[in-house]
């Protein structure tokens, strides 16, 4: 009968949805539309987590954030031609940030495409992929579905992760093959990350080097966060005795209160370390590409343990290269950190020592100064706090001065537990990463967001109202990107090109959708709020009123805008 032989047949939708199962993928990022509308309906009806989001690059962000979360790719899945380039710019974020995610798009038929004959939706989007990420596979056939998501994983996975993009024309879910042979098609990936051992003479020369060393420092990086080989690392920076720095998205790898952090004392330890290791950290522009003033008049020399050969000598020579995932190149190194090691001289661990108190003490002072109007520093005191009664959050964080200062106010206590703008320093990650955040670990989320930075993916509240994820969304609101008081030059009345409406009630956009909202103009409403929201689980946004002549221009990197370099034309 047809129905016997249907039962016996299997397509393309179904076989896209079982080979990302078997592979223990158990969540979509994404947002239907055709040809994947159906294929979202799907994924759900077979117990797979569909989280359906108002813009395609914010599904992509919460992809690239699972991925760093899990260890295994994220999932966003779109539409073809702008959904597909919505999705690109996090499928590009997430490569140069070294997370592994895999962009699933719709696309429109080749033949037509190929001919240029103004198909729906029609572009070449595998070759418009290609730059953007570490790989782009395209499968035109039901039977290559298995293989297609298996090369898509392994090579999110394998060495440096990364994006991955994987181009499902329309015709191919409809299509349908025997239902056994189906099964037997798909494939599940052995090893897709295998671990990659440090060559011996590689560790000895390492172990030589910091053995040598008067002032060593150990400089953690989110290719340490991601690896997972928390408690390894920390025996590395215990047993050695060497001071600690972690890149932003390292922080709590160890507790940021740990007694050998050097985070209060950067700048000294960076211009007087004599042996850097670099654990899962790059040389480029957030450490100034290991040069210059910032690195000081002290010769370097650098250790790098990193799983990606090419990145050695990327920007300055490194003396020791460690190539290997960080778990077996630690765990090579521990095992040469023995009986006889000699813990750093006492004389460049208490000069860190005496700099962190005295800068701590500082710290300490202005966050409490300042009542109302709040600062940035009177706020992101109330959030020290509340992330201090609960380590177990997690933090997103971006903006400018927003970022710049919860980054050195804010501690946290354990491993990947702070997501924020990354390599590329991008705005718009904030709604995207929460969201991931929340459906991945089922923690308590606090968004520490910049007014502007919020407005690149704001919408978002809705999807996360929907899914009544316990995400609350601190808005640093000073009226402006930067501040809030510059005025238009020309005496026009147009608002200056960095100030927005005024007195903005953020909190009404959640209350919106049924979520919680409230304004705080001090530290004690501020508090009570966020207590709240976090201890409630409820979708919660806080307008947090700040002073709008705090903050300048860019934040820390001031630097990087060009100097006008006439006056008049
Ligand atoms: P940060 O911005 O925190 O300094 P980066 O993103 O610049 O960190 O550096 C992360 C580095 O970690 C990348 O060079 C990447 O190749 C490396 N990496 C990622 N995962 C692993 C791993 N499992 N083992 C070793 N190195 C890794």
């Amino acid at each position: 009968s047809v129905q016997e032989q249907e039962q016996q047949l299997t397509d393309g939708f179904h076989l896209v949805i079982d080979a990302l199962k078997l592979n223990g993928i158990d969540t979509i990022f994404g947002l239907p539309g055709i040809p994947i509308t159906d294929l979202t309906r799907l994924a759900q009806a077979e117990g797979m987590r569909v989280i359906s989001f108002r813009h395609e690059q914010n599904a992509g962000h919460a992809a690239a954030a699972a991925g760093f979360l899990t260890q295994k790719p994220g999932i966003c899945l779109t539409v073809s031609a702008p959904g597909f380039l919505n999705g690109l710019t996090a499928l590009a974020n997430a490569t140069t940030n070294c997370f592994p995610m895999i962009l699933i798009s719709g696309s429109s038929e080749r033949e037509i495409v190929d001919l240029q004959q103004g198909d729906y939706e029609e572009m070449d989007q595998l070759n418009a992929a290609k730059p953007f990420c570490k790989a782009a596979f395209r499968v035109l056939h039901a039977q290559d579905i298995g293989i297609g998501i298996a090369r898509a994983i392994r090579a999110a996975l394998s060495g440096r992760p990364g994006g991955v993009y994987l181009d499902l024309p329309a015709k191919l879910f409809s299509q349908t093959m025997e239902a056994e042979a189906g099964r037997r098609s798909l494939i599940k990936v052995q090893d897709p990350a295998p671990r990659q051992l440090p060559a011996p003479d590689t560790v000895a020369r390492a172990l030589d080097l910091l053995k040598g060393a008067k002032r060593p420092l150990i400089l953690l990086g989110k290719g340490a966060a991601y690896a997972q080989a928390d408690a390894q690392i920390r025996e590395l920076v215990e047993r050695s005795g060497i001071p600690y720095l972690p890149m932003s998205m390292a922080k709590g790898l160890l507790p940021d209160t740990h007694v050998q952090s050097a985070a209060a004392a950067r700048s000294y330890v960076l211009a007087e370390a004599d042996v850097v290791m670099l654990v899962g950290a790059r040389l480029n522009w957030l450490l100034s590409h290991g040069k210059g003033k910032t690195w000081g008049a002290v010769p370097k020399q650098f250790i790098q343990i990193d799983i990606s050969p090419t990145e050695i000598d990327s920007n300055v020579p490194i003396a020791a290269p460690l190539i290997g995932d960080i778990g077996s190149c630690v765990a090579a190194l521990l095992d040469g950190i023995g009986a006889g090691w000699q813990k750093p001289p006492a004389e460049w661990t208490s000069a860190i020592a005496q700099r962190k108190d005295k800068n701590l003490s500082k710290m300490a002072q202005t966050l409490e100064a300042i009542v109302a109007p709040m600062n940035f520093h009177s706020a992101l005191g109330v959030v020290r706090k509340v992330v201090q009664e609960r380590p177990d959050a997690v933090i997103v964080n971006e903006g400018a001065n927003t970022l710049d200062y919860a980054r050195s106010i804010v501690d946290m206590y354990e491993p990947r537990k702070r997501l924020d703008v990354g390599t590329w320093g991008v705005m718009g990650i904030g709604m995207g990463f929460a969201v991931a955040a929340a459906v991945t670990t089922g923690k308590p989320v606090i968004a520490i967001e910049g007014d502007s930075a919020f407005g690149f993916s704001g919408m978002e509240v809705e999807t996360i109202c929907r899914y009544e994820l316990p995400v609350c969304i601190v808005i640093f609101n000073n009226n402006g990107v930067y501040k809030g008081t510059d005025v238009n030059a020309s005496g026009g009345s147009d608002p200056a090109p960095t100030v927005f409406v005024k007195n903005a009630r953020y909190d009404l956009m959640m209350t919106a959708f049924g979520g919680h909202g409230v304004t705080a103009t001090t530290p004690d409403e501020l508090g009570r709020a966020l207590r709240e929201a976090v201890a409630s689980g409820r979708p919660t946004l806080i307008n947090a009123v700040i002073d709008e002549t705090a903050g300048t221009e860019s934040g820390r990197i001031t630097n990087l805008n060009p100097q006008r370099a006439a006056t008049k034309k």
